[in-house]
């Protein structure tokens, strides 16, 4: 009997931003920052197969997500295949958990975990810094989803310096009804702080000695909330209210539009229900995980 083809199911975490700092513009156009990454409970489920090859095929029954070349899965597979000049090819099924176009890092996970997939599957034992090489090319937040867990991203986010984990903060997410261009609010920056860069520094040095809520807490920060804030003002309202509820802190994450608070402890969504006012916003209750892709049991 043939044996089967190798298949891998791994689990791609989203992301929120405990801080995310804008220090100025590049000379290749994308921004500096300084950003503290957290991976997150939400994730996607990811099945990679090998195929006798040389096709990357990928199936997402999820009408928001491309299913062709488009897809973020389907471009790292095939920029692995040319890099490492692997023959086979690659069938991709992609369950998703979290919300398109959210700020969550969605499209950047999943191709860090189809990278971390494949080199295992095609046998290829890349180290991590050349998956990370390759993971750049693919989108800033690309390397932060390889190594995952808490970490700290400069440059344009994609120079990733792993801090000690957080787990088991727990989270809620207010999920908006609309999705928010990167582009179109980073469009709406309009400068820079004279002291953008010191709060993550200052939540780098807390994350390195504890993992104190409140400490982090204190140093949230996100200079493209005002920026999503004049394209959606309806964010405004909805963080007002989330601020006003019974939590330690709460925020963007990302490029939004997704709101996240971090709560004194774990507590079920139905003790928030009277916070998403307006319709179509969605709570969602999750925590802080710690880095790694386990596969899924068979
Ligand atoms: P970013 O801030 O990096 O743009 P995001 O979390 O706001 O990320 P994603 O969910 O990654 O947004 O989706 C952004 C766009 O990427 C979508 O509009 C979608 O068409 C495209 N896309 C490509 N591949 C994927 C994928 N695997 N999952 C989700 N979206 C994808």
């Amino acid at each position: 009997m043939r044996n089967p083809e190798p298949s891998l199911t791994v689990r791609a975490y989203a992301k929120i931003n405990w801080t995310l700092e804008l220090l100025g513009r590049r000379a290749d156009g994308y921004h500096e920052v300084r950003t503290i990454l957290q991976n997150i409970s939400l994730c996607d489920r990811i099945t990679v197969t090998t195929t006798a090859g040389p096709d990357v095929i990928v199936q997402c029954p999820d009408p928001r997500v491309p299913a062709g070349p488009a897809n973020l899965c389907h471009r790292a597979a095939c920029l692995l295949q040319q890099a490492a000049a692997v023959p086979a090819g690659a069938r991709i099924r992609l369950q998703k958990g979290i919300p398109v176009g959210a700020g969550l890092g969605g499209g950047s996970s999943d191709a860090a975990a189809t990278l971390a997939a494949l080199n295992r599957i095609w046998g290829l034992h890349w180290p991590l810094e050349q998956l990370t090489a390759l993971a750049a090319q693919l989108g800033a937040d690309v390397p932060f989803f390889l190594i995952g867990g808490t970490a700290v991203g400069t440059g344009r986010g994609d120079r990733i310096q792993a801090l000690p984990g957080c787990p088991g903060i727990p989270l809620l997410l207010l999920e908006a009804p609309f999705e928010l261009s990167t582009a179109a609010v980073y469009g709406q920056v309009q400068g820079f702080r004279a002291d953008a860069g010191e709060r993550t520094a200052r939540l780098e040095e807390l994350l390195r000695a504890s993992r104190d809520r409140q400490g982090i807490a204190s140093l949230l920060i996100n200079d493209l909330e005002e920026p999503a804030c004049r394209l959606r003002p309806e964010l405004r309202t909805r963080l007002a209210e989330l601020r006003q509820a019974q939590v330690l802190a709460a925020g963007m994450s990302g490029s939004g539009p997704t709101l996240f608070a971090l709560l004194p402890e774990a507590a079920p969504p139905a003790a928030f229900s009277s916070l998403p006012s307006a319709a179509g916003w969605r709570l969602r209750w999750a925590w802080t995980v710690d880095r790694g892709w386990e596969p899924d049991p068979p």
